[in-house]
Protein backbone atom coordinates (compact mmCIF):
# COMPACT_ATOMS: atom_id res chain seq x y z
CA UNK A 1 0.00 0.00 0.00
CA UNK A 2 2.91 2.64 0.83
CA UNK A 3 4.19 2.75 -2.65
CA UNK A 4 1.00 4.32 -3.65
CA UNK A 5 1.16 6.83 -1.42
CA UNK A 6 4.76 7.29 -1.71
CA UNK A 7 5.27 7.93 -5.57
CA UNK A 8 1.06 7.72 -6.83
CA UNK A 9 -0.05 11.28 -7.80
CA UNK A 10 -2.69 12.83 -5.75
CA UNK A 11 -4.53 12.73 -8.53
CA UNK A 12 -5.92 8.93 -7.70
CA UNK A 13 -10.11 9.15 -7.01
CA UNK A 14 -11.64 5.58 -7.15
CA UNK A 15 -8.64 4.34 -5.04
CA UNK A 16 -9.45 6.74 -2.56
CA UNK A 17 -13.26 5.16 -2.13
CA UNK A 18 -11.69 1.63 -1.89
CA UNK A 19 -8.41 1.27 -0.50
CA UNK A 20 -7.21 -2.15 -1.27
CA UNK A 21 -5.00 -3.71 -3.60
CA UNK A 22 -7.45 -6.01 -6.15
CA UNK A 23 -5.30 -8.77 -8.19
CA UNK A 24 -7.99 -10.78 -9.48
CA UNK A 25 -11.56 -10.81 -10.93
CA UNK A 26 -13.92 -12.65 -12.17
CA UNK A 27 -16.92 -11.81 -13.83
CA UNK A 28 -18.89 -9.84 -10.99
CA UNK A 29 -16.27 -10.33 -8.28
CA UNK A 30 -13.29 -8.51 -7.59
CA UNK A 31 -10.85 -9.93 -5.26
CA UNK A 32 -7.96 -8.37 -3.21
CA UNK A 33 -4.66 -9.44 -2.45
CA UNK A 34 -5.53 -10.80 0.80
CA UNK A 35 -8.34 -12.65 -0.81
CA UNK A 36 -11.22 -10.71 0.04
CA UNK A 37 -14.37 -11.18 -2.10
CA UNK A 38 -16.06 -8.01 -3.57
CA UNK A 39 -19.19 -7.67 -5.50
CA UNK A 40 -18.48 -5.17 -8.17
CA UNK A 41 -21.49 -2.61 -8.65
CA UNK A 42 -18.71 0.16 -10.34
CA UNK A 43 -17.41 -2.31 -13.03
CA UNK A 44 -15.12 0.33 -14.60
CA UNK A 45 -17.82 3.22 -14.77
CA UNK A 46 -19.25 1.10 -17.23
CA UNK A 47 -16.50 -0.71 -19.09
CA UNK A 48 -17.09 -3.96 -17.82
CA UNK A 49 -20.67 -4.87 -18.82
CA UNK A 50 -20.25 -8.08 -19.31
CA UNK A 51 -18.06 -8.38 -16.48
CA UNK A 52 -14.58 -9.18 -15.53
CA UNK A 53 -12.26 -11.81 -18.02
CA UNK A 54 -15.65 -12.99 -19.15
CA UNK A 55 -15.09 -17.20 -20.16
CA UNK A 56 -17.24 -16.31 -23.93
CA UNK A 57 -14.03 -13.86 -24.96
CA UNK A 58 -11.41 -15.03 -23.06
CA UNK A 59 -9.95 -17.62 -25.05
CA UNK A 60 -10.17 -15.81 -28.51
CA UNK A 61 -7.53 -13.62 -26.83
CA UNK A 62 -6.05 -15.80 -25.58
CA UNK A 63 -5.41 -17.59 -28.85
CA UNK A 64 -4.65 -14.45 -30.91
CA UNK A 65 -1.74 -13.47 -28.07
CA UNK A 66 -0.64 -17.26 -28.66
CA UNK A 67 -0.48 -17.09 -32.02
CA UNK A 68 1.10 -13.87 -32.32
CA UNK A 69 -1.59 -11.82 -33.89
CA UNK A 70 -0.42 -7.90 -34.63
CA UNK A 71 -1.12 -6.16 -31.11
CA UNK A 72 0.09 -2.96 -32.21
CA UNK A 73 -0.59 -1.67 -36.17
CA UNK A 74 -1.18 1.88 -36.20
CA UNK A 75 -3.96 2.19 -38.55
CA UNK A 76 -2.99 -0.63 -40.66
CA UNK A 77 -5.76 -3.06 -42.11
CA UNK A 78 -5.43 -6.38 -40.01
CA UNK A 79 -7.34 -9.57 -39.96
CA UNK A 80 -8.55 -8.50 -36.21
CA UNK A 81 -9.92 -5.34 -37.71
CA UNK A 82 -11.51 -6.68 -40.85
CA UNK A 83 -13.58 -9.14 -38.76
CA UNK A 84 -14.44 -6.93 -36.06
CA UNK A 85 -15.81 -4.15 -38.85
CA UNK A 86 -17.71 -7.46 -40.60
CA UNK A 87 -19.32 -8.47 -37.04
CA UNK A 88 -20.17 -4.49 -36.01
CA UNK A 89 -21.81 -3.76 -39.89
CA UNK A 90 -23.61 -7.17 -40.01
CA UNK A 91 -25.12 -7.82 -35.98
CA UNK A 92 -25.18 -4.12 -34.75
CA UNK A 93 -25.73 -1.55 -37.88
CA UNK A 94 -28.07 -3.71 -40.38
CA UNK A 95 -30.09 -5.12 -38.25
CA UNK A 96 -31.08 -1.78 -37.22
CA UNK A 97 -31.12 0.21 -40.78
CA UNK A 98 -28.20 2.81 -39.34
CA UNK A 99 -25.56 2.98 -41.83
CA UNK A 100 -22.17 4.51 -40.47
CA UNK A 101 -18.66 4.19 -41.10
CA UNK A 102 -16.41 4.21 -38.17
CA UNK A 103 -13.50 6.42 -37.26
CA UNK A 104 -10.48 4.63 -34.82
CA UNK A 105 -9.81 7.25 -32.81
CA UNK A 106 -7.37 7.16 -29.63
CA UNK A 107 -8.53 4.53 -27.38
CA UNK A 108 -9.89 6.80 -24.48
CA UNK A 109 -13.20 7.96 -24.97
CA UNK A 110 -12.60 11.71 -24.80
CA UNK A 111 -10.28 11.22 -27.72
CA UNK A 112 -13.93 9.96 -29.70
CA UNK A 113 -15.52 13.07 -28.39
CA UNK A 114 -12.48 15.73 -29.36
CA UNK A 115 -12.44 13.62 -33.06
CA UNK A 116 -16.56 14.20 -33.35
CA UNK A 117 -16.48 17.98 -32.28
CA UNK A 118 -13.69 18.41 -34.72
CA UNK A 119 -15.33 16.92 -37.64
CA UNK A 120 -18.84 18.34 -36.77
CA UNK A 121 -16.84 21.75 -36.78
CA UNK A 122 -14.86 21.22 -40.11
CA UNK A 123 -17.84 19.86 -41.88
CA UNK A 124 -20.38 23.12 -41.12
CA UNK A 125 -17.59 25.59 -40.64
CA UNK A 126 -19.22 26.22 -37.06
CA UNK A 127 -17.66 26.79 -34.35
CA UNK A 128 -20.02 26.77 -31.24
CA UNK A 129 -21.25 22.76 -29.81
CA UNK A 130 -24.32 23.01 -27.56
CA UNK A 131 -23.89 20.34 -24.76
CA UNK A 132 -26.36 20.42 -21.67
CA UNK A 133 -26.07 20.95 -17.89
CA UNK A 134 -24.78 17.89 -16.27
CA UNK A 135 -22.82 16.38 -18.87
CA UNK A 136 -19.65 14.63 -18.64
CA UNK A 137 -17.79 13.85 -22.49
CA UNK A 138 -14.26 13.48 -21.22
CA UNK A 139 -11.34 15.78 -19.59
CA UNK A 140 -8.91 16.51 -22.48
CA UNK A 141 -9.41 20.30 -23.44
CA UNK A 142 -12.47 20.18 -26.59
CA UNK A 143 -14.14 17.31 -24.48
CA UNK A 144 -13.64 19.18 -21.12
CA UNK A 145 -15.07 22.39 -22.71
CA UNK A 146 -18.48 20.37 -23.41
CA UNK A 147 -18.31 18.69 -19.78
CA UNK A 148 -20.48 20.57 -16.93
CA UNK A 149 -18.81 19.88 -13.66
CA UNK A 150 -16.93 22.47 -12.26
CA UNK A 151 -14.28 20.38 -10.93
CA UNK A 152 -13.08 19.08 -13.68
CA UNK A 153 -13.20 22.64 -15.48
CA UNK A 154 -11.47 24.20 -13.21
CA UNK A 155 -8.86 22.07 -14.06
CA UNK A 156 -8.12 23.23 -17.53
CA UNK A 157 -6.11 26.28 -16.62
CA UNK A 158 -7.06 27.97 -19.77
CA UNK A 159 -10.31 29.24 -21.26
CA UNK A 160 -12.73 26.84 -22.55
CA UNK A 161 -14.20 28.30 -25.24
CA UNK A 162 -17.23 27.00 -28.67
CA UNK A 163 -19.80 25.83 -26.14
CA UNK A 164 -23.11 26.65 -25.39
CA UNK A 165 -24.76 24.55 -22.54
CA UNK A 166 -28.30 24.32 -22.30
CA UNK A 167 -30.79 22.48 -20.08
CA UNK A 168 -30.94 19.05 -19.95
CA UNK A 169 -34.66 16.99 -19.74
CA UNK A 170 -35.79 17.77 -16.22
CA UNK A 171 -33.67 20.23 -15.48
CA UNK A 172 -36.19 22.94 -14.78
CA UNK A 173 -38.85 20.72 -13.74
CA UNK A 174 -40.84 17.83 -15.73
CA UNK A 175 -43.48 20.13 -17.05
CA UNK A 176 -40.81 21.98 -19.13
CA UNK A 177 -39.42 20.60 -22.24
CA UNK A 178 -35.89 22.65 -22.90
CA UNK A 179 -35.58 21.20 -26.14
CA UNK A 180 -38.48 24.32 -26.99
CA UNK A 181 -35.97 26.93 -25.16
CA UNK A 182 -33.24 25.40 -27.61
CA UNK A 183 -35.47 26.00 -30.59
CA UNK A 184 -36.44 29.44 -29.46
CA UNK A 185 -32.72 30.62 -29.11
CA UNK A 186 -32.09 29.26 -32.20
CA UNK A 187 -34.51 30.70 -34.13
CA UNK A 188 -33.62 34.13 -32.69
CA UNK A 189 -30.66 36.05 -33.77
CA UNK A 190 -30.37 37.71 -31.00
CA UNK A 191 -30.40 35.35 -28.27
CA UNK A 192 -26.52 34.97 -27.75
CA UNK A 193 -26.25 31.15 -28.94
CA UNK A 194 -24.49 31.32 -32.40
CA UNK A 195 -25.52 28.62 -34.40
CA UNK A 196 -24.02 25.37 -33.17
CA UNK A 197 -21.99 22.77 -35.68
CA UNK A 198 -23.65 20.34 -33.42
CA UNK A 199 -25.74 19.16 -30.65
CA UNK A 200 -23.93 16.78 -27.98
CA UNK A 201 -25.74 14.68 -25.73
CA UNK A 202 -25.89 11.66 -23.39
CA UNK A 203 -29.45 10.01 -23.44
CA UNK A 204 -29.18 9.30 -19.57
CA UNK A 205 -25.83 10.97 -18.16
CA UNK A 206 -23.72 8.97 -16.14
CA UNK A 207 -21.08 11.35 -14.22
CA UNK A 208 -23.96 14.10 -14.28
CA UNK A 209 -26.40 11.90 -11.71
CA UNK A 210 -28.12 9.56 -13.66
CA UNK A 211 -30.33 11.70 -15.24
CA UNK A 212 -32.34 9.74 -17.90
CA UNK A 213 -33.99 11.42 -20.86
CA UNK A 214 -36.96 10.70 -22.23
CA UNK A 215 -37.12 9.33 -25.46
CA UNK A 216 -39.67 12.23 -26.44
CA UNK A 217 -37.24 14.63 -25.72
CA UNK A 218 -34.51 12.72 -27.05
CA UNK A 219 -36.92 12.60 -30.39
CA UNK A 220 -37.89 16.35 -29.74
CA UNK A 221 -33.87 17.21 -29.87
CA UNK A 222 -33.87 15.49 -32.64
CA UNK A 223 -36.36 17.40 -34.70
CA UNK A 224 -34.83 20.49 -33.34
CA UNK A 225 -31.83 19.77 -35.18
CA UNK A 226 -33.04 18.82 -37.87
CA UNK A 227 -35.03 22.13 -38.38
CA UNK A 228 -31.75 24.17 -38.51
CA UNK A 229 -29.70 22.05 -39.96
CA UNK A 230 -27.48 21.40 -36.71
CA UNK A 231 -25.68 17.69 -36.36
CA UNK A 232 -27.01 15.66 -33.73
CA UNK A 233 -23.84 13.86 -31.84
CA UNK A 234 -24.84 11.22 -29.47
CA UNK A 235 -21.99 10.37 -26.66
CA UNK A 236 -23.04 6.68 -26.05
CA UNK A 237 -19.71 5.90 -24.00
CA UNK A 238 -21.55 4.83 -20.81
CA UNK A 239 -25.12 4.62 -21.77
CA UNK A 240 -24.32 2.06 -25.08
CA UNK A 241 -23.20 -1.14 -25.44
CA UNK A 242 -26.49 -2.24 -23.58
CA UNK A 243 -26.11 -0.41 -20.45
CA UNK A 244 -29.73 0.65 -20.84
CA UNK A 245 -31.38 -2.48 -22.50
CA UNK A 246 -30.45 -1.58 -26.24
CA UNK A 247 -27.08 -2.14 -27.99
CA UNK A 248 -27.28 2.01 -28.51
CA UNK A 249 -29.21 3.61 -25.69
CA UNK A 250 -31.16 5.72 -28.37
CA UNK A 251 -33.03 2.77 -29.88
CA UNK A 252 -36.30 3.29 -27.82
CA UNK A 253 -36.33 7.06 -29.04
CA UNK A 254 -36.40 5.72 -32.68
CA UNK A 255 -33.87 8.37 -33.46
CA UNK A 256 -30.98 8.51 -36.01
CA UNK A 257 -27.52 10.31 -34.79
CA UNK A 258 -25.41 12.15 -37.28
CA UNK A 259 -22.46 10.57 -35.36
CA UNK A 260 -22.22 8.33 -32.23
CA UNK A 261 -19.31 7.90 -29.61
CA UNK A 262 -18.70 4.45 -28.02
CA UNK A 263 -15.80 3.27 -25.97
CA UNK A 264 -16.09 1.86 -22.53
CA UNK A 265 -17.25 -1.79 -22.87
CA UNK A 266 -17.24 -1.35 -26.62
CA UNK A 267 -14.02 -3.87 -26.47
CA UNK A 268 -16.41 -6.11 -23.93
CA UNK A 269 -12.82 -6.63 -21.55
CA UNK A 270 -12.06 -3.65 -20.14
CA UNK A 271 -9.29 -2.91 -23.26
CA UNK A 272 -8.59 0.53 -24.06
CA UNK A 273 -10.83 1.18 -27.63
CA UNK A 274 -12.78 3.81 -28.64
CA UNK A 275 -14.40 4.85 -31.87
CA UNK A 276 -16.44 7.57 -33.55
CA UNK A 277 -19.73 6.46 -36.04
CA UNK A 278 -20.02 8.62 -38.80
CA UNK A 279 -23.00 9.29 -41.26
CA UNK A 280 -21.25 8.53 -44.84
CA UNK A 281 -21.80 12.08 -46.37
CA UNK A 282 -19.60 13.82 -42.78
CA UNK A 283 -17.12 11.82 -43.23
CA UNK A 284 -14.94 14.58 -45.08
CA UNK A 285 -11.80 13.93 -42.91
CA UNK A 286 -8.73 14.19 -44.87
CA UNK A 287 -6.09 11.36 -44.57
CA UNK A 288 -4.30 11.45 -41.01
CA UNK A 289 -6.00 14.90 -40.05
CA UNK A 290 -7.07 13.09 -36.72
CA UNK A 291 -4.11 10.62 -36.03
CA UNK A 292 -3.03 8.91 -32.92
CA UNK A 293 -0.48 5.97 -32.27
CA UNK A 294 -3.11 3.94 -30.58
CA UNK A 295 -5.79 4.05 -33.23
CA UNK A 296 -7.93 0.49 -32.74
CA UNK A 297 -6.34 -2.00 -30.32
CA UNK A 298 -6.22 -5.01 -32.11
CA UNK A 299 -6.72 -7.24 -28.99
CA UNK A 300 -9.87 -5.13 -28.59
CA UNK A 301 -11.05 -5.77 -31.78
CA UNK A 302 -10.86 -10.01 -31.00
CA UNK A 303 -12.70 -9.33 -27.82
CA UNK A 304 -14.96 -6.94 -29.24
CA UNK A 305 -15.98 -9.08 -32.30
CA UNK A 306 -16.41 -12.11 -29.63
CA UNK A 307 -18.89 -9.90 -27.58
CA UNK A 308 -20.84 -8.46 -30.47
CA UNK A 309 -21.05 -12.46 -31.33
CA UNK A 310 -21.85 -13.83 -28.03
CA UNK A 311 -24.32 -11.36 -26.89
CA UNK A 312 -25.91 -9.29 -30.11
CA UNK A 313 -26.43 -12.20 -32.27
CA UNK A 314 -30.10 -11.96 -30.98
CA UNK A 315 -32.49 -10.14 -28.71
CA UNK A 316 -31.84 -12.64 -25.88
CA UNK A 317 -29.36 -10.44 -23.74
CA UNK A 318 -31.51 -6.96 -24.78
CA UNK A 319 -34.45 -9.05 -22.91
CA UNK A 320 -32.12 -9.92 -20.02
CA UNK A 321 -31.23 -6.88 -19.36
CA UNK A 322 -34.18 -5.55 -19.50
CA UNK A 323 -35.82 -8.35 -16.56
CA UNK A 324 -32.97 -7.13 -14.70
CA UNK A 325 -33.22 -3.11 -14.88
CA UNK A 326 -36.90 -3.52 -14.06
CA UNK A 327 -36.05 -6.02 -11.12
CA UNK A 328 -33.79 -3.06 -9.82
CA UNK A 329 -36.39 -0.39 -10.69
CA UNK A 330 -38.41 -2.18 -8.36
CA UNK A 331 -35.96 -2.64 -5.61
CA UNK A 332 -35.26 0.65 -5.90
CA UNK A 333 -38.28 2.25 -5.49
CA UNK A 334 -39.33 0.10 -2.58
CA UNK A 335 -36.11 0.85 -0.98
CA UNK A 336 -36.64 4.31 -1.69
CA UNK A 337 -40.19 4.66 -0.71
CA UNK A 338 -39.13 2.79 2.90
CA UNK A 339 -36.46 4.74 3.96
CA UNK A 340 -35.94 8.06 2.15
CA UNK A 341 -37.91 9.82 3.92
CA UNK A 342 -39.93 11.64 0.89
CA UNK A 343 -36.36 12.75 0.18
CA UNK A 344 -34.69 10.23 -1.86
CA UNK A 345 -35.80 9.11 -5.62
CA UNK A 346 -34.44 6.80 -8.53
CA UNK A 347 -33.63 7.64 -11.51
CA UNK A 348 -32.24 5.73 -14.66
CA UNK A 349 -33.21 3.15 -17.75
CA UNK A 350 -32.19 -0.26 -18.02
CA UNK A 351 -29.21 -1.55 -15.48
CA UNK A 352 -28.10 2.03 -16.17
CA UNK A 353 -29.76 3.30 -12.28
CA UNK A 354 -29.44 5.41 -9.25
CA UNK A 355 -30.96 6.34 -5.75
CA UNK A 356 -30.58 10.43 -5.30
CA UNK A 357 -29.84 10.85 -1.67
CA UNK A 358 -30.13 14.03 -1.74
CA UNK A 359 -26.84 15.01 0.18
CA UNK A 360 -23.54 13.80 -1.08
CA UNK A 361 -22.50 13.20 2.34
CA UNK A 362 -24.73 10.74 2.95
CA UNK A 363 -24.57 8.76 -0.47
CA UNK A 364 -20.97 8.50 0.60
CA UNK A 365 -21.52 7.16 3.94
CA UNK A 366 -23.73 4.87 2.10
CA UNK A 367 -21.41 3.87 -0.21
CA UNK A 368 -18.33 2.96 2.71
CA UNK A 369 -20.87 1.24 4.55
CA UNK A 370 -21.38 -0.80 1.47
CA UNK A 371 -17.56 -1.47 0.78
CA UNK A 372 -16.86 -2.48 4.44
CA UNK A 373 -19.92 -5.37 3.43
CA UNK A 374 -18.08 -6.46 0.41
CA UNK A 375 -19.79 -4.34 -2.33
CA UNK A 376 -17.79 -1.60 -4.53
CA UNK A 377 -20.50 1.43 -5.61
CA UNK A 378 -19.60 4.56 -6.52
CA UNK A 379 -21.79 7.74 -6.50
CA UNK A 380 -22.32 10.39 -9.56
CA UNK A 381 -24.03 13.51 -9.90
CA UNK A 382 -22.21 17.23 -8.66
CA UNK A 383 -22.24 16.58 -5.56
CA UNK A 384 -21.62 12.99 -5.31
CA UNK A 385 -25.27 12.60 -4.19
CA UNK A 386 -26.34 9.64 -6.42
CA UNK A 387 -25.83 5.96 -5.43
CA UNK A 388 -24.74 4.68 -8.81
CA UNK A 389 -25.91 0.89 -9.67
CA UNK A 390 -23.44 -0.13 -12.37
CA UNK A 391 -23.11 -3.94 -12.04
CA UNK A 392 -22.07 -5.87 -15.01
CA UNK A 393 -25.14 -7.01 -17.19
CA UNK A 394 -24.09 -10.50 -17.15
CA UNK A 395 -24.77 -10.62 -13.17
CA UNK A 396 -25.99 -13.64 -11.68
CA UNK A 397 -30.07 -12.62 -10.46
CA UNK A 398 -28.56 -13.72 -6.96
CA UNK A 399 -25.17 -11.79 -7.13
CA UNK A 400 -27.50 -8.40 -8.16
CA UNK A 401 -30.03 -9.39 -5.42
CA UNK A 402 -27.44 -9.57 -3.00
CA UNK A 403 -25.90 -6.39 -3.53
CA UNK A 404 -29.35 -4.72 -3.56
CA UNK A 405 -29.72 -6.23 -0.19
CA UNK A 406 -26.41 -4.72 0.81
CA UNK A 407 -27.18 -1.64 -0.17
CA UNK A 408 -30.91 -1.28 1.52
CA UNK A 409 -29.19 -2.39 4.71
CA UNK A 410 -26.46 0.28 4.49
CA UNK A 411 -29.50 3.14 3.55
CA UNK A 412 -31.46 1.15 6.65
CA UNK A 413 -28.66 1.34 8.88
CA UNK A 414 -27.26 5.13 7.57
CA UNK A 415 -30.82 6.62 7.92
CA UNK A 416 -31.78 5.34 11.42
CA UNK A 417 -28.76 7.11 12.49
CA UNK A 418 -29.13 10.33 10.98
CA UNK A 419 -32.52 10.30 12.86
CA UNK A 420 -30.64 10.86 16.08
CA UNK A 421 -28.56 14.08 14.88
CA UNK A 422 -30.24 17.06 16.46
CA UNK A 423 -32.04 19.25 14.14
CA UNK A 424 -29.85 22.19 13.94
CA UNK A 425 -27.14 19.92 11.87
CA UNK A 426 -26.51 21.68 9.17
CA UNK A 427 -26.33 18.27 7.00
CA UNK A 428 -30.60 18.41 7.77
CA UNK A 429 -30.46 21.86 6.79
CA UNK A 430 -29.12 21.12 3.24
CA UNK A 431 -31.47 18.36 2.86
CA UNK A 432 -34.63 20.24 3.29
CA UNK A 433 -33.28 23.27 1.98
CA UNK A 434 -32.68 21.54 -1.42
CA UNK A 435 -36.25 19.61 -0.95
CA UNK A 436 -37.69 22.99 -0.40
CA UNK A 437 -36.27 24.07 -4.12
C1 LIG B 1 -16.28 8.06 -19.50
C2 LIG B 1 -16.95 8.96 -20.45
C3 LIG B 1 -16.23 9.74 -21.37
C4 LIG B 1 -14.72 9.82 -21.36
O1 LIG B 1 -14.12 8.60 -21.59
P1 LIG B 1 -12.57 8.43 -21.14
O2 LIG B 1 -12.21 7.07 -21.65
O3 LIG B 1 -12.56 8.51 -19.65
O4 LIG B 1 -11.82 9.52 -21.78
C5 LIG B 1 -16.93 10.50 -22.28
N1 LIG B 1 -18.28 10.50 -22.31
C6 LIG B 1 -19.00 9.77 -21.44
C7 LIG B 1 -20.49 9.79 -21.54
C8 LIG B 1 -18.36 8.98 -20.48
O5 LIG B 1 -19.08 8.29 -19.60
Amino acid sequence: MEIFEKIESEVQSYARSFPCVFNRAKNEFLYDDAGNEYLDFLAGAGTLNYGHNNDAFKPALLHYIESDGISHGLDMHTKAKEEFLHALNDKILKPRDLNYVVQFTGPTGTNAVEAALKLARNVTGRENIISFTNGFHGVSLGSLATTGNSHHRGAAGTSLGGVSRLPFDGYLGDEVDTTEYLDKVLCDTSSGIDLPAAVLVETVQGEGGINAASFEWLKNLEKVCRKHDVLLIVDDIQAGCGRTGSFFSFEGADIKPDMITMSKSLSGYGLPFAVVMIRPDLDQWKPGEHNGTFRGNNLAFITAKAAIDTFWSDNQFAQEIQAKGEYISKRLEAIVEQYGEGNFTTRGRGMFQGINCVSGELAAQITQKCFKNGLIIETSGADGQVVKFLCPLTIKQENLEKGIDIVESAIKEVCAKEDEIPEDNCYFDTVYLQEAS
